[in-house]
């Protein structure tokens, strides 16, 4: 069975994890500093580890002290994580559309939807493709909001030279199995802004203060610690930042074979009049999570029982996020992001991930040619 996307896990792995198991530390130990500084060199900015991406957007949240009656404005073709974790804090979400060509958040949507409740634009890097951070920058900095990257798709991925990271105020990443490295769950938070990041950072570690100068009790010993404004327990154990910076050690090479596998696919399948092929802008370089086609002829349900059936797990990223009836039960109405609409209804999600081997991927242009009556 050949799926859209899955880890790849080696001996080094193995022999990473093997150390910790019969250390001192399984959580709160040096790995998870030694992991945070490996994600620095790839992300470009000081950041912390988490759990899980949604931990991760709910810490992201947090630091900019999102409260009921904010409002957040994200795409709808993206994981429910994106909007949840905003709701937890009682902020209404709008649905800007997206850019038809990347399936990115389109500023100019955006925009639009902004008034005075309105504290945060989060975008979503479809595919791995970073979104227009140049546009949102100038939108956030004109109207005085925040910009939040759910980069869950796109860590390794860079926009005019500078990494997915060190760009937006928080950006958020995700280490789930098929992402593009993995510690089974897990997640991080970057940010340059220091005050955000430390928000953040203690919302993930139980409201927790440990440094005396920014104690308000008088202390009775070394055990004294602080709790100012209350948090989660959002830790990343050892065990799995081992398995982090043994995974993240290898982003390159994983980088590397998705981006063969992107040109084959390019190659592959230009000819098809019925496919249309994921577009990269100028400015970004990105590391492909995804490798999303759009079937133009109407029979994408068709195609996807189709591949199913000849084993090929695809995946359809994503049902917009209104459709939930969390949100239709709650007067978002269909209808209201028609471009994200109509890219759902077309959209399919081919297999990319490092751990294909070339007679998969041979396997899966020659169904899809026959599919569609092509040699
Ligand atoms: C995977 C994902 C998340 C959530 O990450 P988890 O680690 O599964 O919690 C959030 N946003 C997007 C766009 C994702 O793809």
């Amino acid at each position: 069975m050949i799926t859209y996307g899955r880890q790849t896990i080696d001996k080094s792995d193995l022999r990473a994890i093997k150390s910790v198991i019969y250390s001192d530390w399984l959580t709160m130990g040096p790995k998870i500093e030694e992991f945070e500084s490996e994600i620095y060199k790839v992300c470009g900015a000081e950041n912390f580890v988490v759990t899980s991406g949604t931990a991760a957007l709910h810490c992201a949240y947090a630091a900019i002290d999102l409260k009921p009656g904010d409002e957040v404005i994200t795409p709808p073709l993206t994981f429910i994580a994106t909007q949840s974790t905003a709701m937890h804090f009682g902020a209404k979400i709008r649905f800007a559309d997206i850019d038809t060509k990347t399936g990115n958040i389109d500023p100019k949507s955006a925009e639009l939807l902004i008034n005075e409740k309105t504290k945060a634009i989060t975008v979503v890097d479809f595919a791995g493709h970073p979104a227009d951070l140049d546009a949102f920058r100038k939108i956030c900095d004109e109207y005085g909001l925040f910009l939040i990257e759910d980069a869950a798709h796109s860590i390794g991925s860079t926009h005019k030279n500078r990494p997915v990271g060190s760009i937006a105020d928080l950006t958020t990443f995700s280490f789930f199995p098929t992402k593009n490295f993995t510690t089974g769950e897990g997640g991080a938070v970057s940010s340059k802004n220091s005050d955000l990041l430390d928000i953040a950072r203690k919302f993930g570690r139980q409201g927790l203060v440990r440094d005396p100068k920014k104690f308000k009790n008088d202390t009775d010993g070394r055990w004294h610690q602080e709790v100012h404004k209350i948090g989660l327990n959002y830790r990343l154990p050892d065990i799995l930042c081992a398995l982090g910076i043994s995974q993240i050690k290898r982003i390159q090479i994983f980088k590397n074979i998705r981006s063969e596998i992107y040109s084959f696919y390019n190659d592959s399948l230009k000819d098809i009049a019925e496919i249309q092929l994921p577009f990269r802008e100028n400015y970004a370089n990105p590391m492909w999570h995804l490798y999303p086609i759009r079937i133009k002829d109407g029979s994408r349900n068709k195609f996807y029982e189709y591949l199913w059936n000849q084993d090929i797990r695809v995946q359809v990223n994503y049902v917009p996020a209104y459709f939930h009836p969390v949100f239709q039960e709650n007067g978002y109405k269909k209808g209201l992001c028609p471009i994200s609409e109509e890219f759902y209804s077309q959209e399919i999600s081919l297999p990319i991930h490092p751990s294909l081997r070339k007679k998969d991927l041979n396997k899966i242009v020659k169904v899809i040619k026959q599919y569609f009556g092509y040699k």
